[in-house]
């Protein structure tokens, strides 16, 4: 055993370890230090994985070489593509997990990964090349980082750190009057790292996120209640043909609050840490808490809840929905109003929860800090909220120590090219006011951010980087060349009107009055490579021929329906990327450009953007900041 490592990963959540995982894999000596290894991506808050643009994130990630996406598909008990009334940008795939399962497969991924070692204990203290408590500015040049000290006293040397420490630091509980430290239920808070950060001049913010009640299954009336299923032909969320979609899946329900159950979360209101100032840290405001929903909408009679298994063998059941913290005498009584819960037993109460973050404008694109060379944050540390944003994170924070410890470029995803892009940009040009999570709407190119192309935009890369093997890789050569051979089979073959006549009408389309390309009636609505198969027999043969899969079909037809919308896309982001490749220097003194306004002056001085891209999308500063910039830099 060694204390010396290349790299050093903070914290064994979902960022913490798709980060020890890639630089493990990509050749760093890797140590995930975490304070319970029993609990490695752990869920805190609901059994699920993905969701409306969370789902295209871990599509991402899977495509680069993470593995969030296969141990969802080998942990998953349901399945179901979200918006698929909606246009392909919008279908969004999504899993309840066994949390337990979720929780062993990582731990089984992480340890028999070669060149990563766990060590289960806290870190306490960071140190530094240069006086640890010496503010930067002070000490005259960029610290870098050394190692970290333990709870258990032990001190790591290290080129690299990786902090995720999620919801851990200095982290409180709160439950009506109750308070508690606690990184969450069951969990230490974590000391030492906030301060250790604050000497050296890091700006820290305080957030706040709350969770459900879990009940106990063995009484609820799930007789009474109304079952949602999984979709009748899942699909999943790894492009591996490792894994395969999931069997014998498991129901969630819904339940209903009433006027009944308001009146009695009300009474609380007073004794809510939420509404009398007992909490400060902001919270989501799109994940708001029950109370939160009974004051914005006090109009409405009830608001839907669903009950989720938190796996195959728990009687354990997530109440999503009914986020709270307020007493929990008063969740229980108001539980016990609900139609189904009038019996309920509680495994725990809701709770919220507020912790230490870092303003994320502190980071580079690459996630290191601009303060000290080769630390890096990800995850919750960072403000978001969700498993998938931290695992994003997590993953290019990964991937980038180790490519800096080797000397090479960082890995930057940009905003046309996937989710995670959006993700890192907002964080360090825009910064947060609340917990950030991801949403369709915060990507401008969303037809081409979608989930069944994850594969086609980031494989090659995750190949070059080095995270997806030749096998897999040689998988998604395979499918990629499929897609592209029918869609010219599409684009070449005529078909006669009255080869195909009787089929429109079926689907309630205009039949041909003379012979068409296939590709345009594919671009039609209801029509389908599926469907036209039974009637085109030379399509059939064609499919069957080249062994064409049931995905690579799909791809095959999104491309051909949407392709006025994506060359659409496509030519804005090409346009935009001019910006993005009009560098300014790394040294530049905003402040001697008295044309900009002063507004304009303090964000770009704080935040430094190396492109014209990155500094027109800083709030405050305006398109004529960006002319002003254009003319200073531009061609
Ligand atoms: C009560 C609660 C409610 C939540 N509600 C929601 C919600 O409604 N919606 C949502 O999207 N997300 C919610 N979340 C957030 C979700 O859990 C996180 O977004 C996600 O887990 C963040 O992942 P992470 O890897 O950044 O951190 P975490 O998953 O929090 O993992 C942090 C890890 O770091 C370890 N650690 C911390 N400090 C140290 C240290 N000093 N030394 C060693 N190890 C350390 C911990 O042991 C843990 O393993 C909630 C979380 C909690 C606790």
């Amino acid at each position: 055993m060694t204390l010396d490592y290349d790299i050093i990963v903070i914290g064994g959540g979902h960022a913490g370890c798709e980060a020890a995982s890639a630089a493990a894999r990509l050749g760093s000596r890797t140590l995930l230090l975490t304070m319970d290894m029993t609990k490695m991506a752990s869920m805190s808050c609901n059994p699920a994985v993905g969701g409306v643009a969370k789902g295209q994130i871990v599509r991402e990630i899977d495509a680069l070489g993470g593995q969030m996406g296969r141990i969802t598909d080998l942990t998953a008990v349901q399945f179901r593509m979200l918006n698929m009334s909606k246009g392909a940008a919008m279908w969004s795939p999504r899993a309840q997990c066994d949390k337990t399962r979720f929780s062993e497969e990582w731990r089984h991924t992480l340890e028999n990964t070669p060149n990563l070692y766990i060590w289960q204990d806290a870190a306490t203290e960071l140190l530094f090349e240069g006086p640890d408590q010496t503010p930067q500015e002070e000490f005259g040049k960029r610290l870098r980082i050394r190692g970290i000290r333990t709870r258990m006293g032990v001190e790591f040397g290290c080129r690299a750190v990786v902090l995720t420490a999620g919801t851990f630091l200095e982290g409180m509980m709160h439950c009506g009057d109750a308070h508690a430290e606690g990184g969450r239920a069951g969990d230490a808070a974590s000391h030492g790292i906030t301060a250790s950060l604050q000497k050296i001049g890091f700006e820290t913010g305080r957030m706040k996120t709350g969770t459900p009640a879990r009940l106990d299954a063995r009484t609820i009336h799930f007789e009474q209640l109304e079952p949602q299923y999984g979709d009748e032909k899942p699909s999943k969320f790894s492009f591996s043909p490792e894994t395969e979609p999931v069997q014998d899946q498991m129901p969630c329900y819904l339940v209903y609050t009433s006027p009944e159950v308001h009146a009695i979360l009300r009474s609380g209101f007073d004794r809510s840490p939420l509404f009398n100032g007992t909490i400060h840290g902001i919270g989501p405001r799109y994940c708001p808490s029950i109370e939160d929903k009974l004051r914005t909408f006090a109009d409405k009679e009830q608001h839907q809840l669903f009950l989720e298994p938190e796996g195959r063998t728990t009687n354990e059941y997530y109440l999503n929905g009914f986020s709270s913290s307020l007493p929990w005498e008063i969740q229980w009584q108001a539980l016990h109003k609900i139609h189904g819960l009038e019996e309920v037993h509680l495994y725990r109460p809701g709770y919220a929860i507020e912790y230490d973050y870092f303003p994320p404008t502190q980071l580079y694109h690459s996630l290191e800090t601009k303060l000290v060379a080769g630390l890096y944050f990800a995850g919750q540390v960072n403000g978001t909220t969700g498993y998938e944003e931290a695992a994003a994170q997590g993953l290019m924070a990964g991937i980038n120590a180790h490519r800096a410890l080797k000397g090479e470029e960082p890995i930057v995803l940009q905003r046309d090219e996937a989710y995670i892009g959006v993700l890192i940009d907002d964080l360090v040009t825009k910064g947060v006011d609340e917990p950030y999570r991801m949403f369709t709407s915060r990507a401008e190119y969303r037809i081409l951010l979608r989930q069944d192309n994850a594969d086609l935009r980031l494989t090659p890369l995750g190949h070059k980087i080095g995270l997806i093997s030749e096998k897999r890789y040689a998988h998604f050569e395979k499918k990629r060349l499929n897609v592209e051979l029918l869609v010219a089979f599409a684009r070449e073959q005529s078909v006669k009107a009255s080869e195909i006549s009787d089929y429109l009408k079926s689907v309630g389309s205009e039949p041909l009055t003379q012979g068409r390309k296939l590709y345009d009636i594919l671009m039609r609505n209801n029509v389908t490579f599926e469907s036209l198969k039974k009637v085109l027999p030379k399509l059939h043969r064609f499919i069957d021929a080249h062994e064409i899969d049931a995905e690579a079909i799909e791809e095959a037809e999104i491309q051909i329906k949407y392709k006025g919308y994506i060359e659409r896309e496509k030519f804005i982001a090409e346009k935009l990327h001019r910006l993005e490749n009009i560098r300014i220097p790394d040294d530049f003194d905003f402040f001697s450009m008295q044309s900009l306004t002063i507004e304009a002056r303090q964000k770009l001085s704080r935040i430094h953007p190396k492109t014209i891209g990155q500094a027109s999308r800083i709030p405050g500063v305006s398109p004529a900041d960006v002319n002003v910039l254009l003319v200073k830099f531009g061609r």
